[in-house]
Formats: C-alpha cells, structure tokens, sequence
C-alpha cells in the first residue's frame, strides 16, 4: 500500500510528517510525495490562523474528486483535528481524525477505515510519543526537545491543540542528537513552541542552557533552535549560545508588537523595554547574531499609535527577517471573546508597511555583509535561477554559481550583491568539507 503524507504549519508540524512517514514505512506502506498516486493520504494539520485551515478544507475538495475515482482512504490530523474534532467529519472526504499527540493510533485507524468504519480518535494532547522517523534530509534534520505549551497568550490556540509543555528528558535528547552526529549530519535544528522554556515542567533543574552547553561538546557543525520566547530568556541561554562553538549565530525572538498596552492585552509577560534589555545582551554577548521575530498586526483595540510604537521597535532593532501575520480570531482563546475591530483594510495595510520597513532593513543588513566570505550549508539548486543555494551560519540566504556534488557540503562564498531576501556570491575555491 502507498501513503502520501500532506503537512501544513510549522517545523514542528513538519517533523511530525517525518515520523508519521517512518510510523508507516515500519508498518510497510511505501512512502510516496503525491496523493494521486497512493491508497492513502494524511493531512497534517495546523490551525493557527483561519488561512491554514481555509487551505486544509480546499485540499480536503480536491481529494474528494480523487477519492471518487478509486479507493483511497483519507485521515485528518495535527492541530486542526485537535480543534475542530468530529467536525470535520462533515467532509466526505474525511475516513478518520486522529490528534496532536497520538500519530501512534494512525494504523489501526486506516484498518478501521478499510472495515468501513469513520472513527475519530483525540485523546488530550498531553503525552509524548516516540515514533520512528523518516528523515526527509541526509545532511539536515530536527529534533523536537518539547511539545505543548503552559504560556496562553491570550490569541494563541496553541496550548489548547498541542497541550501544556511537556519537555523531553536530556538523555533521550542527547541520544538522538549522538545517532545523528553518527550518522554525519552537519546541521540539526532543535525544535519547540518556545524551546528557551526547556525542561521547566521537569522540576529536576534541566533547562535549555544546561541542554545547550551538552549539545556544544557533540560532533554536529551546526546546531538551531526555533522558537524563543522573551519571557523565557535567560542571561545563562544567552551565555550558552555565544560559548557553544556550534551554536548558530541567530535567535528567533518572537515579539509580535511593540506597544506595550497591546502586550498585555496579548498576555506575552514582557515589556517592550525588557525585549529591548534582551536583544542588547544577545548583540553583547554573540557579535553578529541575526535576530529575527514574528509581528501580529491588528491584534483587537490596535490603534494607530499602537501600530507606530511596532514599526519604531521594528527600526530600532533592525530584526534580519520579520515573520508578520494579521490577527485572525482563534476558537477557545481569550481574544477570540474581543471584538475583531480592526478592519481587514487597516490590518492589510498594517503588513503591508511592516513588510516595506523590514525589506528596507534587510537589504542594509545583507549590504553590511557584502566583500565577506562566509561558509554556507549548500541546501539545493534553483533550476530556473541556475544557481545554488544556503544558509549562513546567521541564517541569511546565499545564492551562488556552484557545481554537482555541493549539496549537503559546506563552502566558501565571497558576498557581491545583496537584495533583501537573498546575497549573491561567487564561490571560494577550496571546498571546506
Ligand atoms: S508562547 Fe504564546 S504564542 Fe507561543 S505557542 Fe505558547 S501560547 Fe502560543
């Protein structure tokens, strides 16, 4: 039997896709990339804003086309599942829903959908599961270190899809980490809704500083980790990020406004100034760290000065990339009780100048960079551009004439033109392996 699974979402989503993969090849079903050529297909869901479901429900359309052409046993799960429960059953598309936390069960509920069956199957997001993984990348791969979240900011559906933070124990971190180090991966991305807040549900002193400074001793060239949490940034992570000698130059720091009314209103735990205390010491401490952050713009009872206070924040921090969404009320959230006043115009126009100053301040940032030679992970080849591409240790994207063979390899690229979402280089001749 041939499965094909479809992800929507975040990195954490995204690595749950290559577990549900590894759960189904170890139960022989051949993993394939289209659902049109499989017997079944699963969506892995996200819910985070209505457009991730909005995008799930035209998919679901379209697979119903499909599914009346020939067999073929379709399973919703992840975040959206979570939320919206049997109601997604109204879709008759839809053979089983499974949730956040129990990817497990997804066998025995596609047998169940083969019997004819529709079962529905969302314990509480409250365990953590350990599947086998499918690794979509040789050279590149995630390990989630905790799922959930015990933060509730106040537009987040987060907490009530993926459940409390449940922090995994250091050993079993590590012990993944050393098999991949094993098998010569050269860059792994620690993966959690705020990972800074690592291990304080375990009670036993671990914290994602400790967890740091144990990952900086293991053969892995590079090490990331998204996404942090201001309220959770603490001057020993910061410490343990600038001593790791293979910990990336760059933080994601999600600030999502700069008005401190708006803040609270969000429930976030900090204050603009403190925010600001945190980028100081992170540029004190790592000399060059990009930092960059999500915005929610139009968040209920935003006003203009609001908004001003966020592009000021925005220009006095010069983020290296902002991530920025419109407010879209979530179910179960406190905001979702708050009238959604700002009309969809304003919150266009709101991201709109957001995406125009952090364009701005990008392209000064890549120009600073420009006549450096910088190592960059090779991670593919553009084929309408003809160029190959990567990272930089700090995250930016490099672009570069290069030949067979370079991907999943480190080089050398001088820096010659900068644009906002890209630095155009030529190579430097001598490989580094
Ligand atoms: S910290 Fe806030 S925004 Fe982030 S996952 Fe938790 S509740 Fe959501």
């Amino acid at each position: 039997m041939k499965a094909c699974v479809l992800t929507w979402g975040c990195q954490l989503n995204e690595h749950r896709s290559e577990e549900i993969e590894g759960l189904l090849q170890a139960a022989g079903y051949e993993i394939v990339s289209r659902p049109e050529e499989a017997d079944v297909v699963i969506l892995n869901t996200c819910m985070v804003r209505q457009r991730a479901e909005d995008k799930v429900i035209g998919r679901l359309g379209e697979l119903w086309h499909l599914k009346k052409l020939r067999p073929l046993v379709i399973g919703v799960g992840g975040c959206m599942s979570q939320g919206r429960k049997e109601e997604l059953l109204r879709y008759p598309a839809v053979d089983f829903v499974f949730g956040s936390a129990n990817a497990s069960e997804i066998p025995g509920l596609i047998e169940r959908a083969m019997r004819g069956e529709r079962p529905v199957s969302l314990p509480r997001p409250d365990r953590m599961e350990r599947l086998p993984v499918r690794r979509r990348s040789p050279y590149q791969a995630y390990v989630t270190i905790a799922e959930g979240c015990s933060h509730s900011c106040a537009y987040c559906i987060v907490p009530f899809v993926r459940g409390p933070l449940r922090s995994r124990p250091m050993g079993e971190v590590l012990a993944e980490l050393r098999e991949l180090a094993a098998q010569g991966y050269k860059e792994v991305t620690l993966l959690g809704q705020n990972v800074d807040a690592y291990g304080l549900d375990l009670r036993d002193g671990t914290d994602f500083a400790s967890l740091l400074r144990e990952v900086a001793k293991l053969p892995i060239p590079r090490i990331r980790f998204t996404s942090s949490h201001p309220a959770y940034m603490t001057p020993e992570t910061i410490a343990a990020i600038a001593e790791g000698p293979n910990i990336c130059e760059h933080v994601h720091l999600a600030v999502q406004s700069g008005s401190d009314r708006i803040l609270r209103a969000m429930r976030r735990g900090y204050t603009r100034e403190r925010f600001l205390r945190i980028v100081e010491a992170l540029r004190a401490a790592i000399p060059g760290v990009n930092i960059t952050t999500d915005i929610i713009v139009g968040f209920p009872g935003e006003t203009e000065e609001d908004f001003e206070q966020t592009l000021y924040l925005i220009r006095e921090v010069g983020f290296g990339t902002v991530y920025v969404a419109m407010y879209s009320p979530r179910p179960y959230t406190p905001a979702a009780t708050l009238p959604d006043d700002v009309p969809p115009a304003e919150k266009k126009s709101r991201l709109e100048a957001v995406l125009e100053v952090t364009r701005r301040i990008a392209q000064e940032i890549n120009e600073r960079k420009l006549g450096k030679v910088e190592e960059v992970l090779v991670e593919g080849y553009l084929q309408g551009k003809g160029f190959y591409y990567g990272k930089t240790r700090d995250m930016r994207t490099v672009l570069f004439p290069g030949e067979e063979g370079m991907v999943g390899n480190f080089v050398l690229v001088k820096l010659e033109r900068a644009t906002p979402g890209a630095i155009y280089g030529e190579p430097v001749k001598e490989p580094v392996a």
